[in-house]
């Protein structure tokens, strides 16, 4: 028997609608420097929406489910495409602008772009692709920034606030169906070529909704969110969404990502939460040491993307401001896990359920599966593959401009879990700790050493700013540890004195302790800010880090 209820399908453009009307005075405040922020409402931004939907549609010919793509900073008009493009029933395909000029352009090509949104700083990465991007035919360019890059090169060019500019402000949406794709988003590719990952109007608006419940970031229209994590990085891990669904303010830094802007915005417009990748966290806490700030206005900050080292969230806890960790991919829209301390604990009995990765929610099913195809209890030690499904899940990536789906063996099971090459365990009562990512696990003489566990303990020693750790071939093990290492300004230790560390205050068994060491400037990172180790691993294959 089919149930009585109403099947109203669950687009952008209801999320829209929403955040306009019920949640029309929230603010998206964008960061502009020197003078004053950029202040938007919702209901601004809605209207502007609409003006950019007419404008795709009436001046560039945007039809379907073209893909137009954005190369912009976090910032209000990036929110207004994310709204517009979607709801108008074409795909939003967000471009990395950290990926090398070659990877960008196999994207598009790969995405077959006809309309790129650029902000104006960054055409001098845009500018020199534009002859190796066929399918490009517009350009439409926001913000400050040097036009005359485009002379010559560019097919049709277009101001953003010009093709705005004196256009209706309502769009009529057309009714769209919830599975069609309104956003896409290409892995960084580590390994292989990047892969594409489609996202529906359905996924968007279930994923949102978990993003905004009390076990996940849990945000009303009292807060505002600091979005560094960029729009580019799985759609803002889902923020400029879950803030139209609840009034959340948003707070974007535009172009002003290093740590010192970054603690003036925070100081001057105090979010109540932010979201980033714990490299940002830790330039940050350099930055408050070096020259205090106040931060306290940030009751919870969402950290993920990589490992957060318990000795980083130690630190924050003394400024006042809680980290919780989070895991997700790409693949996962990006919410997969939260750290939220089961109810009922004094801090000290909190603790060891803030440093695991987190509890996954209703709408994500896990599983871990040995190296046997084998599958694991939860019971805290069986340490396995995580594979994953859900409504926010992908289940294949993107197969191009010829259209179809693409699902490599290593990537989903035969039966449609993604299998997420991340190691780790799952307790009885459902928290994930990763120990590593499956190619960064370190094989020595048939036993595993986790990169991860040897990297928080070393980043707890006090002379130490950061830490990574990679596998590097060994005649006799097979492969050992590598471990380089920032020491923080001013401060001095030695090999001898870290590895002695480890043993002591990491608790790390003797035989995992590493026997190479090098001491550098900085830790080489993705597009996205995690330490690159492939980087690594080839600095040392070529006698750099000796
Ligand atoms: P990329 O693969 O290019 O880094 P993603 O952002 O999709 O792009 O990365 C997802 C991966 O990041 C996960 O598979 C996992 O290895 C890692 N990751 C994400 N969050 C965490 C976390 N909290 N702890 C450890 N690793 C994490």
């Amino acid at each position: 028997m089919l149930s009585t209820m109403q099947d109203v399908p669950l687009t952008v453009t209801r999320i829209l609608n929403h955040g306009m009307t019920i949640h029309g005075k929230s603010t998206i405040t964008t960061w502009t420097g020197e003078g004053e922020p950029q202040r938007r409402t919702f209901a601004e931004t809605g209207a502007r929406a609409a003006q950019l939907a007419n404008a795709l549609r009436d001046e560039l010919g945007v039809t379907g489910d073209e893909r137009v793509a954005t190369l912009m900073w976090n910032n209000a008009e990036h929110v207004e495409a994310y709204f517009a493009i979607p709801a108008m029933g074409a795909v939003v395909h967000t471009l990395n602008l950290r990926l090398p000029p070659e990877q960008l352009a196999w994207i598009v090509n790969h995405a077959a772009d006809r309309v790129v949104l650029v902000n104006g700083s960054l055409l001098p990465l845009l500018a020199p692709l534009l002859p190796h991007l066929p399918t490009v035919e517009h350009i439409v360019v926001a913000g400050l920034g040097d036009r005359s890059l485009l002379d010559g090169v560019a097919p049709r060019v277009h101001e953003y606030e010009e093709l705005l500019a004196g256009r209706p402000t309502t769009y009529a949406w057309p009714e769209l169906d919830e599975r069609s794709a309104a956003a896409m988003c290409y892995t960084s590719g580590t390994t292989g070529d990047p892969k594409g990952v489609v996202y529906s109007h359905r996924s968007i608006y279930l994923h949102s909704m978990q993003v905004n419940m009390a076990e996940s970031m849990g945000l009303t229209d009292k807060d505002t969110t600091l979005v560094v994590v960029p729009q580019f990085h799985v759609l803002a891990w889902g923020l400029p969404h879950a803030t139209f669904m609840t009034g959340i303010n948003m707070l974007m830094p535009d172009r002003f990502l290093q740590p010192a802007p970054l603690a003036d915005m925070i100081e001057s417009e105090k979010p109540t939460h932010a979201a980033a990748v714990p490299t940002i966290w830790q330039g940050l806490l350099a930055e408050v040491t070096a020259r205090p700030r106040d931060l306290t206005s940030m009751a919870q900050v969402t950290i993920g993307g990589a490992a957060c080292p318990p000795s980083l969230m130690e630190a924050y806890d003394r400024l006042g401001v809680r980290l919780c960790h989070a895991w997700g991919m790409t693949e996962t829209s990006p919410l997969g896990t939260m750290a939220h301390p089961p109810a009922g604990l004094t801090p000290e009995e909190e603790w060891p359920y803030r440093v695991t990765q987190g509890r996954f929610p209703t709408g994500v099913e896990a599983r871990l599966v040995g190296p046997g195809g084998e599958f694991l209890p939860w019971d805290g030690e069986s340490a396995g593959e995580l594979e994953v499904r859900g409504n926010w899940i992908a289940g294949a990536y993107y197969g191009g401009a010829t259209g179809g789906e693409l699902r490599p063996e290593d990537k989903f099971s035969a039966d449609g879990w993604l299998k997420t090459g991340d190691v780790g365990v799952i307790s009885p009562d459902g928290f994930l700790t990763l120990t590593d990512r499956a190619k960064d696990v370190i094989k020595s003489g048939g036993e595993w050493i986790s990169s991860v566990e040897l990297e928080n303990a070393l980043m707890g020693h006090p002379a130490v700013a950061e830490a990574a750790v990679v596998a590097v071939p060994d005649e006799k093990w097979g492969e050992r540890p590598l471990a380089t290492v920032v020491l923080k300004e001013g401060a001095s230790a030695d090999y001898e004195e870290l590895r002695a560390f480890l043993a002591a205050e990491g608790g790390i068994a003797k035989w995992q302790l590493p026997e190479r060491w090098a001491i550098v400037p900085a830790v080489p990172k993705t597009s996205v800010g995690k330490f690159d180790k492939k980087v690594i691993r080839k600095q040392y294959a070529e006698g750099e880090l000796d």
